[in-house]
């Protein structure tokens, strides 16, 4: 499934070039038995809303094509092993329009999977859940709308870098990301009354830039994930800048399974990108003094 609708490749930056992991698979074996792993906030919602449909969602690529449940790619190339789960000094609140947890392209879905605070709320023009007010009014956290700032009104609202965190009791950054197309994120910024005490973060060029040069790869607009990975540098606090690195690297094994898995090869454990994971991690426990 292209992702050029995607909201952050057309905000963040030029071109829009449809992000390749996000189409669908053809049937492969299944050899891999993957690690039995509690369901995240991502999985928990994706399950809710399954439960609430009226009928099948099925991803592009038909009902054929057996997914783990724990990462949704082939059980043939399960990341679930390598998946770290890391704690960080900031939060993460997603925000999923309706169908957004059934999408294997999700990458929503990654973030929960890497940093342990990732909250995910579906979102409703007419309803909020109060378990999202409560989360907005726990004074430990200070949110952030991440959205462009040309989009903010007042214009005051608009900043581009994180209050660092005054004790240890916080508050912390808790960063509010809206998972879904463009379209629809605009709106929900704009239907969102409970949104609009809080700063919105709007990511400058030069962070783009610099991101984009540490990029090994392909396209040029960033989905949810890479959003989140520049929020955790953003923090300002070195555990959650590596687990930020950590987040983009696991984006990328995912990415390499996910294609693996489409052309009916075998992944790589000793993939550059797999290499990069195991690295980035090993700094997130052992970090350097
Ligand atoms: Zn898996």
């Amino acid at each position: 499934m292209p992702m050029h609708g995607a909201w952050h490749g057309i905000a963040w930056t030029i071109a829009a070039v449809p992000f390749s992991t996000a189409s669908s698979a053809s049937t492969a074996a299944s050899t891999a038995t993957p690690a039995a792993l509690p369901p995240h906030a991502v999985s928990l919602l994706r399950t809710a809303r399954l439960a609430r449909s009226t009928r099948p969602f099925l991803a592009r690529g038909g009902p054929k094509g057996e997914r783990c449940e724990g990462c949704r790619l082939r059980p043939s190339h399960c990341i679930c092993a390598l998946r770290p789960h890391l704690p960080t000094q900031a939060g993460f609140c997603l925000l999923m329009h309706d169908a957004e947890p059934l999408k294997p392209s999700n990458t929503g879905w990654l973030i929960a999977d890497v940093v342990q605070t990732t909250h995910a709320f579906g979102w409703s023009r007419t309803e909020v859940d109060p378990a999202l007010l409560a989360l907005l009014a726990d004074p430990q956290w200070q949110p952030y709308v991440v959205f462009p700032s040309e989009y903010v009104q007042p214009p005051e609202r608009a900043v581009h870098s994180v209050q660092p965190t005054a004790t240890a009791a916080g508050p912390k950054p808790l960063f509010i990301l809206l998972d879904a197309t463009w379209s629809e994120a605009r709106k929900m910024f704009r239907k969102s009354p409970y949104l609009d005490r809080f700063p919105v973060l709007g990511l400058q060029p030069e962070q783009i830039s610099r991101y984009r040069l540490r990029r090994s790869q392909r396209d040029d607009h960033f989905c949810t994930s890479e959003v989140a990975a520049l929020c955790l540098e953003l923090s300002g606090h070195p555990q959650d800048q590596r687990a930020g690195q950590a987040l983009e690297a696991y984006l990328e094994v995912y990415t390499h399974h996910y294609l693996q898995a489409k052309q009916q090869q075998p992944a790589d454990a000793r993939s550059p990108a797999h290499t990069r994971l195991q690295q980035a991690v090993a700094t997130v426990l052992t970090p350097k003094k």
